[in-house]
């Protein structure tokens, strides 16, 4: 076992190669939770053994060297870092110490968001901005002045303060939206993407080349006031932020005055509650003993002071191996790849599993079995895999191969065994057995039973997940072998519900080779698709045996849509339940093959909304389609046409705002007469 000055030393070497990586390349390498580790060990260890503690320990100091290739600014107070609290015991302890040193049974505390960003010292003389730096090791910053003056909502004057000598301080950070518009032109350009906001606003505020930060979207608001000299400043910290908001310095409105340890745990629970709904990243909440003249009877140790405390919020990131990559069908089939983990707690959970979400990502972040990863799960957000840690101190590790979902699988669902596929267009990998797959079970067999497919009434979600979870139903083909027996097993069916079903199944065997087609579900072929496909080739197996070339044939079907079908057709489990369908009595009348003539509607979409009062709605899709037109059920770019009647709603809020041309009732009733 290493002996303690081991593994201060150990502990001290890897502490400052991250805060390097920090604060001084603004890239980096673990997650903060796994540098707060390791300091938080270093503390413990430093605690238990005072005669261990060097002047030089990473314990005792802020941030870290400013860079050279910046001008040196000495600060004249120095700009101090934060102790952290990260349990309600440790802000107790914390008010215990306050209560006791000051005498006060009630402590005012002003209490305030801590920003993710960096700190800045902005000088104002005479009212006018003369100079900022950053924190550097806490006495000497980088001169940073020309970028800062580039920061929109940092006042370049100070009318009020003309008189004074004044340190505004706060952090300069990126809003969220900011920092993601700026990732996507970085990756755009093939320049690296920033691992989070705040090295993004370190990133970008401390480039030598003032352009540079104008480009980029930086925010900043102040927390607090350095020196101060010609100018009497209120007593308590909350009046001087006050003060300073109403110069006109962007001071964040969630902020109060409130009194004790439970409202400080008050605030932090509200805050912990709004933290995903904030436009900018924080990392917890900040106390600070309100009145001032308290604060200085408190002072500091070395490198924070005794009057403040930062609360810190379960990490959102944190770092653990991924194991494992497994494969998950979704209820359309979709493949998503799912990495296991070595247990973690991040977010305020235990995450074992996170999603990876594509091959793509998988492909983009370079992720493979056996990594170092960062799982990052924000407010309940399902936990996702960030990014790889590539740590140069570990050296060149023998990786495993790059990851390839359709080799992993062998081709195939995990599972029902269909063959999977992947569309052009699409992301997803997907398993092809629509109808056989028990993954897609319930969803297949809703889709089935729906109105607009073989409208088997009284066959909604709660009755499928019944005969699902009971195995009494495995296909829509096994639907046609229900008996009353079985039925009147189920929880909450009775007999008369039982018969009404059995009737209701078997009504829908006498159907339309158009609902049939749209009843399979197969992908991106919708009722108006299924409709054109029974015309154009009249029968079943003719649409079965159709080559890509013949199903684009059949109007609006694309590449895509043919794709889908050849996928579905190819798969054999399918063809089997379709079969099975048949030998149930499932029928249709077959005709022959009409191929689409062209009508003075050919090619138009439509869209009905509301009431209409001459004719009802199925009157009105039917003339329509007499005449050649398609009528679909959402508006979308490719609609022509909504014909809103009385008290249309939201279709029609959406082809306005689409500006998709929209019809009047008469104006439909004169197009239909004259087509007619
Ligand atoms: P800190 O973030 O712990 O606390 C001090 C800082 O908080 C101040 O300097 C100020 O910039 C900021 N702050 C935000 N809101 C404030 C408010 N309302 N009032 C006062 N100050 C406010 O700062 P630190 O000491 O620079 O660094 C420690 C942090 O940096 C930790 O979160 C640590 O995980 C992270 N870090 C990470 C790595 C890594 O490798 N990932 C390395 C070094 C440091």
């Amino acid at each position: 076992m290493m002996d303690d000055a081991a593994r201060i030393a150990q502990l001290r070497a890897e502490i400052e190669r991250h805060a390097h990586a920090y604060y001084v390349l603004d890239a980096p390498i673990v997650p903060d939770a796994e540098y707060d580790r390791l300091f938080r060990e270093l503390q413990a260890i430093e605690a238990a053994h005072p005669e261990l503690v060097s002047p030089d320990s990473p314990t005792l100091r802020v941030g870290g060297e400013p860079l050279k290739s910046f001008a040196q600014v000495q600060h004249r107070t120095p700009m101090l870092s934060l102790n952290n609290a990260f349990t309600e015991d440790e802000v107790r302890a914390f008010d215990a110490r306050i209560r006791e040193a000051s005498g006060v049974a009630a402590v005012e505390y002003a209490v305030e968001l801590k920003f993710d960003g960096l700190a800045v010292n902005l000088s104002y003389r005479q009212g006018l901005l003369v100079q900022g730096a950053t924190r550097g090791d806490g006495n000497t910053g980088e001169d940073v002045t020309e970028n800062l003056r580039t920061v929109r909502s940092i006042p370049l004057r100070l009318p009020d303060a003309a008189d004074a000598d004044l340190e505004v301080r706060g952090e300069v950070l990126m809003f969220t939206r900011d920092f993601e518009k700026l990732n996507a032109q970085q990756l755009a350009s093939g320049e690296k993407a920033f691992v989070n906001p705040r090295n993004a606003a370190a990133g970008s505020l401390r480039q030598l080349d003032s352009r540079v930060t104008a480009a980029r979207h930086l925010s900043f608001f102040a927390y607090g006031i350095g020196l101060c000299e010609g100018l009497s400043l209120p007593g308590c910290h909350d009046q001087q932020m006050s003060m300073v908001a109403q110069w006109g310095v962007p001071v964040a409105r969630l902020h109060r005055k409130v009194s004790g340890v439970d409202g400080l745990l008050d605030f932090y629970r509200e805050v912990g509650e709004l933290r995903a709904t904030l436009p900018f990243a924080i990392d917890g909440v900040v106390y600070k003993v309100n009145d001032l003249a308290l604060q200085q009877q408190l002072g500091f140790v070395s490198r924070a002071p005794r009057f403040a405390i930062a609360h810190k919020f379960p990490a959102e990131e944190a770092m653990t191996t991924l194991t494992d990559i497994d494969i998950q069908v979704g209820r359309t089939g979709s493949l998503t790849p799912v990495a296991r983990l070595t247990p973690v707690f991040v977010g305020g959970v235990t995450v074992t599993n996170a999603t990876l979400h594509n091959e793509d990502e998988i492909r983009r972040k370079d992720v493979r079995i056996g990594d170092k990863v960062v799982v990052r799960r924000a407010g309940d957000v399902i936990p996702e895999v960030a990014r790889v840690v590539l740590d140069p101190s570990e050296g060149e590790r023998v990786r495993s191969e790059p990851f390839d979902l359709f080799r992993r699988l062998d081709g195939k669902c995990p599972v029902c065994g269909s063959h999977i596929s992947r569309a052009a267009d699409e992301a997803a990998w997907r398993c092809t057995g629509g109808l056989f797959c028990p993954a897609q079970r319930k969803q297949a067999l809703l889709h089935f039973a729906g109105r607009r497919a073989m409208n088997i009434d009284g066959l909604g979600d709660k009755l499928v997940d019944q005969l699902v979870d009971a195995n009494l139903v495995a296909t829509p083909a096994d639907l046609y072998r229900l008996g009353m027996t079985a039925l009147v097993s189920l929880e909450r069916m009775g007999e008369k519900s039982a018969l009404n079903l059995l009737e209701a199944i078997g009504k829908s065997r006498d159907t339309s080779l158009a609902r049939f087609i749209f009843a399979l579900g197969i992908r991106n072929v919708g009722e108006a698709t299924a409709k054109d496909l029974a015309q154009h080739f009249g029968a079943l197996d003719k649409l079965i045996s159709a080559d890509l070339d013949r199903l684009q044939q059949v109007r609006d079907v694309g590449p895509v849509v043919a794709e889908s079908m050849i996928d579905f057709f190819a798969e054999a489990h399918n063809l089997a339940v379709i079969q099975q369908l048949r030998e149930a009595g499932v029928h249709w009348d077959e005709g022959e093959p009409q191929p689409q003539r062209s009508l003075p509607l050919s090619g138009k979409t439509f869209v009905l909304t509301g009431t209409l009062s001459t004719l009802s709605r199925q009157q009105a899709q039917a003339a329509l389609e007499a005449l050649g037109a398609r009528v679909s059920g959402s508006v979308s770019k490719k609609t022509d046409y909504v014909v809103a009647g009385a008290e249309s709603g939201s279709k029609l809020d959406r082809a306005l705002e689409l500006k998709v041309a929209v019809l009047t009732e008469d104006e439909l009733c004169s197009l239909i007469g004259e087509g007619a």
